[in-house]
């Protein structure tokens, strides 16, 4: 049996490639039945064995080995792009970003006579540059909006939408959208960047070493409001643009479209971990959680050993140094007000988001 819809999720197992596997699959998701194939570099993992997914591990920077492994998947109708690669330099972020979404297409293109749609996902740094030009470069003004023109610097967000949109070009038919989260709320315990994943292994340590759990960032970010995304949500935005004709070839943001504060946050984060909740103290020195938690490697190993975990190293469980970026932002919000006028009227309430993703670090048994 054919199905109308055949995702390729590249980063299968990244923090939204993993909600995308989640929901593609199920029975009532708009544009189904789809059939799923899903690329990460690594063998899979344990915990997304159960998704319905035809798992490729593939290194997609690799030309040759992207050309041999995706090239007879003939029936691919829509490419989900949900990856990165991290360089020293946005230069070099530049060129390998845009060499594996190349490649990708490079593959695909020729050989799947039905592909309708690409879907890139990028984010917030399109408004504010790129990590290495952070506070060198005036950013725009938020309540960020879509249609502001390019930072004059380089950004691989801005690679990938121009590969994006010249491949359009090349395929009557063939339609994009891009996609702009905030600081992402989901669950992939090998993700780059997993800002809750890293607070539940900073918690879970504070617990063990019965340290209070201090919040590790400035008091602008503690105070402000803030914005979030919820990985289910961004999978349900790209599947929405992916679908919906009154979507197609335009870029949104997609944030949770609530706001909150860190220092409640805070509270809803100690109570999972039985831990007291600590105001933001004025008068304690600033030291990142990066520096914080460099030496707890066998800290984890010992935590993982004691509470019969799922083998995980600290380093891959954790990305300290994005909770850091994250904690000294401050009022980054976005605009949601495009994405409704196009049509997506989903939400997702913050605190909720939260809870959820501690529910499936712990039901996975990657904290205790
Ligand atoms: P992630 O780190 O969670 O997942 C990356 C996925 O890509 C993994 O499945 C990994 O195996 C796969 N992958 C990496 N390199 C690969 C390669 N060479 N070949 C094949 N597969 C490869 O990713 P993410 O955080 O969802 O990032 C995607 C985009 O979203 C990035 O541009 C990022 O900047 C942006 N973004 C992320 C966040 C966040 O909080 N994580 C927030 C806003 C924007």
């Amino acid at each position: 049996k054919t199905s109308p819809s055949v995702a390729l999720i590249i980063g299968v197992t990244g923090i939204v490639g993993n909600s995308l596997a989640d929901i593609l699959p199920l029975s009532d998701t708009p544009g189904g039945p789809w059939k799923v194939y899903g690329v990460a570099r690594r063998p899979r993992p344990a915990w997304s064995e159960d998704h319905p997914v035809e798992y490729i591990q593939l290194d997609v920077y690799n030309a040759k080995e992207t050309q041999s492994k995706l090239s007879p998947l003939t029936d691919i109708t829509h490419i989900f792009w949900t990856t990165w690669a991290n360089r020293p330099t946005e230069a070099e972020c530049c060129q390998v970003n845009g060499a594996m979404l190349q490649n990708v297409i490079d593959a695909v293109l020729p050989n799947a006579p039905n592909l309708s749609h690409i879907c890139i996902q990028t984010g917030h740094k399109h408004y504010i540059g790129p990590f290495e030009t952070f506070g060198k470069i005036k950013p725009h003004e938020t309540p960020f909006i879509e249609d502001v023109p390019r930072l004059d610097v380089p950004n691989f967000y801005y690679t990938l939408e121009d590969i994006t949109l010249e491949t359009c070009k090349k395929k009557e038919g063939l339609t994009w959208s891009v996609h702009r989260p905030a600081v992402i709320f989901g669950f992939s315990p090998y993700s780059m960047m997993n800002l809750i994943g890293s607070l539940c292994v900073y918690a879970a340590i504070c617990k063990h070493e019965n340290v209070p759990f201090t919040y590790p960032g400035t008091k602008g970010a503690w105070n402000c409001y803030s914005v979030a995304s919820d990985a289910d949500l961004i999978a349900e935005h790209q599947i929405w643009a992916s679908v919906d004709p009154y979507a197609k070839n335009e870029a949104y943001n997609c944030s949770n479209g609530d706001l909150f504060k860190w220092k409640s946050l805070w509270k809803v984060l100690a109570e999972q971990f039985d831990l007291e909740y600590v105001e933001f103290d004025e008068n304690q020195d600033y030291v990142s959680l990066a520096e914080r938690m460099k030496d707890k490697g066998p800290v984890w190993d010992e935590i993982v050993k004691q509470n019969k975990l799922t083998p995980t190293k600290l380093e891959e469980v954790a990305t300290f140094w994005f909770a850091d970026v994250i904690f000294s932002g401050e009022c980054m919000l976005d605009s949601m007000s495009k994405s409704k006028e196009h049509g997506f009227l989903g939400f997702r309430d913050t605190t909720k988001s939260l809870l959820s993703v501690v529910g499936k670090m712990k039901a996975h048994k990657i904290v205790p």
